[in-house]
């Protein structure tokens, strides 16, 4: 690497900083993309650029801004970027903690710097960040590991687990390798190898975080698509995707049940207590349904308060699991009132459950089949659920 010039390596990863960092207001200030998490990240780069050092260009400064700057820098870099990884995944890890680490190893550099020590505020902040990084390593797979493949769950997690190798080997440095320290205090420059590692680095934590911030907006803008917005159950359209693959799995021998769900008097609700609550009602409904539901289960909103669930079943023919599905949204919608300023609204639905057939490409004859159960349901009373074929109807209310 000695054909490398260490001052070019630092100008270009400085111009690489500064991009980026410009990159992300734009795209948080322009473009409301990812918002915070891109005022953090540019805020980040900035800081990055400043801590990052360039040799002679800081000769004249106080020995102690010199030797402060990197190292409460390279601190706030690590905080920055775990904040922006926060908020980019929505994780569940707490301010607190991030204040508590950061916090310990500001108090720890300033300490250091305060005591004179060469060693002490170098180590703290190497500790810090190898903490922070770690954190951040555990969020990336916290946050989409599982939902994204292992390949490319490994590739956007590498740059994280390299900022925290690198960050235990300047640990291991400064403490097995006498005089370390004093590279920095003195004003000397990175070696070439160091400077393009931390250079490569730093661009695959960006690269990193734009492959998330682009999977984010793929996530919400299959979610805007597939999502009706009221209740955030299948649209209808989605419904629709999922029956069809459903009814090619049939053709493999995998069953499923179709129940078709009505709720009961919903016109009502709007007439005598408004709109609003029609809506909220609406959501109540399901967010009950959906807490019933298996994990397999689906459940589309085919049009106003009609609403279809599919349901995957162990055996072909094995209507009565899906009936005790059926009856199971039937019941807890019946038991669970909808509070509505101050009064109680007492809801329930109707349920028609039946099979779909093996030739329907479209599932068209298995929604019919329900729909015909439905309105047996309503005709016999409603909050009932009625089931097709040889299976007699379960009585509700
Ligand atoms: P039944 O027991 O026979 O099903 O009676 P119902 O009153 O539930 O059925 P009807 O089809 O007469 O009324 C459905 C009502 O649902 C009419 C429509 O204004 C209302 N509706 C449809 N979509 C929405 C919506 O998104 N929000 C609200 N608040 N109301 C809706
Ligand atoms: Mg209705
Ligand atoms: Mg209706």
């Amino acid at each position: 690497m000695e054909f490398l010039d260490v001052p070019t390596v630092l100008k270009v990863s400085a111009l690489f900083n500064l991009m980026a960092a410009l990159a992300w207001l734009t795209l948080a200030q322009a473009f409301r993309i990812a918002p915070r998490a891109g005022r953090l990240m540019a805020a980040g780069h900035l800081v990055r650029i400043v801590s990052q050092g360039c040799g002679d260009c800081t000769a004249g400064w106080p020995a102690l801004l010199r030797q402060a700057l990197p190292e409460f820098g390279l601190l706030a870099c690590a905080v920055l970027l775990l904040l922006a990884l926060r908020r980019m995944l929505r994780s569940r890890l707490r301010l607190r903690h991030i204040a508590w680490v950061s916090g310990i190893g500001a108090f720890a550099i300033a300490a250091g710097l305060a005591s004179g020590s060469g060693l002490a505020p170098q180590l703290a902040s190497a500790l810090s960040v190898t903490l922070l990084s770690a954190l951040a390593v555990r969020e990336v797979v916290r946050g989409i590991g599982g939902r994204l493949s292992p390949i490319i769950t490994a590739c956007t997690t590498l740059p994280f687990a390299a900022l925290v190798a690198l960050s235990l080997a300047h640990t291991a440095e400064l403490l097995l390798v006498p005089g370390w320290d004093d590279h920095i205090l003195s004003g000397e420059l990175p070696t070439p190898a160091r400077a393009v590692l931390w250079f490569v680095v730093t661009a695959g934590i960006t690269l990193s975080l734009i492959a998330l911030m682009i999977w984010r907006l793929i996530t919400r803008i299959q979610h805007l698509t597939y999502r009706d917005p009221l209740t955030g159950a299948m649209n209808r359209r989605a419904f629709e995707q999922a029956l069809i693959g459903a009814q090619a799995q049939l053709q493999r021998g995998h069953g499923f049940a179709l129940a078709m769900i009505d709720i009961d008097h919903f016109k009502r609700i709007n007439d005598e207590h408004g709109h609003q609550a029609g809506d909220a009602a609406l959501q109540h409904c399901v967010r009950i349904w959906q807490a019933g539901l298996r994990e397999v289960d689906r459940l589309g909103r085919i049009g106003g308060e009609e609403f279809c669930a599919l349901l995957p079943l162990g055996a072909p023919a094995d209507l009565s699991t899906a009936a005790t599905v059926a009856e199971r949204l039937r019941s807890s919608l019946a038991a669970q009132p909808l509070r509505w300023k101050d009064t109680e609204l007492a809801l329930s639905a109707s349920f028609g459950v039946a099979l779909p057939v093996t030739s329907d490409a479209a599932g068209e004859i298995g929604l019919a089949r329900a729909d015909a159960e439905l309105y047996r349901a309503k005709a016999e009373g409603r909050n009932r659920v009625c089931v097709a074929a040889d299976l007699t109807g379960m009585a509700g209310a």
